[in-house]
């Protein structure tokens, strides 16, 4: 498939950067050489650190096709990815101005790392971004779906700062996956995703993705080559494997995830449910709103208990996998902040992060009623 624009999703995520399949494989071979020798002595080595391999090119043609972008980079890490984004984008002496309440370690990176190389960060609701712009704001970073309160976040507000400060709008899209979103396609300038999560699926694989338009994605990758952040060639295969069920997976997460939150906000014992269909407002820029939703639970309800009484629920801080895992944000994402800053944040022991994994709903609420039976003190 040489043209993917024309394609679904759903056609990408098995065609796209797969000719070497004529008369070979149906399935890319894995080239494990860290190396390869190239046709001319004046070519750009091929070498696995530097992302050139032929397995990091079929990888990242598919994200990039998923992501109308010119091009994708794929990393050790979804935070390595973040790191590079950040780093490369960023001078000493710059302004990075953050979504409040995203995830924990994008904001200890932006505190304890960039920090010490000269580069102050705000954290701020998007809703006040345009009170925090300044004139060295050079990137604005938010989450398609935060992390931990799985909010859909306005990119109107978010493109609006964009257009005023001249700053590139980079966009966390860990929990939407391209499947429910593409924030290239709305303005945004860089996506970013923990791959780990939605894209591989499968819970057995950690990496980070980035897809952007090809001066930029030069830019982060010609950082990246002295820093030796890029996925392994294994990694890549691995990924693919993951991704090419990710559409599937998405419309299953999407739905039980719907299902999931109506039901759960009506049982005793619950006292809010946060999930994009949950939201009084509109998104027409989404196409769903994942798996992934979180839930207050009662005072009177013992959440440590409530989690050791649930049967299909593995207490995990990692999501986006084929299987419902769910996680205390005070003790996972966010333990590392101070508990007035928990607080601040609204971030208590008493929230749960959900990432609905593809079980039947019936079940997986028939579970949760069960638990919280037993779990109230
Ligand atoms: N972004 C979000 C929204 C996440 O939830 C995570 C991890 O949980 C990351 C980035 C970092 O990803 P990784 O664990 O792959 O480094």
């Amino acid at each position: 498939m040489t043209s993917s624009i024309e394609f679904a999703p759903a056609s990408q995520l098995q065609h796209v950067g797969a000719e070497h399949r004529v008369g070979r494989g149906l399935v890319g071979a894995l080239e494990q050489s860290v190396t390869f020798s190239t046709e001319r002595i004046d070519e750009l080595p091929v070498y696995a650190r530097l992302s050139n391999t032929h397995n990091h090119a079929e990888v990242c043609s598919v994200i990039a096709a998923l992501h109308c972008a010119d091009e994708a980079l794929v990393f050790s890490s979804g935070i390595a990815a973040i790191h590079a984004v950040m780093t490369s984008l960023l001078q000493p002496g710059d302004h990075i101005l953050v979504q409040e309440n995203c995830y924990g370690a994008t904001q200890g990176l932006c505190q304890k790392i960039l920090a010490r190389w000269g580069i102050e960060s705000t954290f701020a609701p998007l809703e006040e971004w345009h009170k925090h712009l300044r004139s060295n704001t050079r990137v604005l970073f938010y989450e398609t779906i935060s992390n931990p309160y799985c909010i859909v976040q306005d990119v109107r507000l978010a493109l609006q700062a964009k257009r005023t400060s001249g700053a590139l709008l980079v966009c966390d899209n860990t929990f939407a996956s391209p499947i429910n979103c593409t924030p290239l396609v709305e303005g945004v300038d860089v996506v970013v995703e923990s791959a780990t999560k939605y894209l591989n699926g499968h819970s057995d694989l950690v990496c980070g993705a980035v897809a952007c338009q090809r001066s930029l994605a030069e830019q982060i990758a010609a950082q990246a080559m002295y820093v030796g952040g890029f996925l392994s060639t294994t990694g890549c295969m691995q990924l693919l494997k993951g991704m090419r069920t990710l559409n599937v997976r998405m419309q299953a997460h999407n739905e039980t995830g719907r299902i999931f939150a109506a039901r759960a906000a009506e049982l005793a014992g619950v006292e809010r449910v946060y999930h994009g269909s949950l939201q009084a407002e509109s998104f027409p820029w989404m196409r769903g709103y994942s798996g992934m939703l979180a839930i207050r639970f009662a005072a009177q309800v013992d959440v440590p208990r409530l989690m050791r009484c649930l049967k299909m629920v593995s207490d995990v801080p990692s999501l986006g996998g084929t299987e419902t895992t769910a996680c205390l944000p005070w003790w996972t994402t966010n333990r590392w902040m101070s508990d007035a800053e928990k607080h601040a944040l609204g971030i208590d022991e008493q929230l749960v992060r959900l990432s609905l994994g593809l079980e039947n709903v019936d079940d997986l609420l028939s579970d949760l009623r069960a638990a919280l039976a037993r779990s109230e003190c």
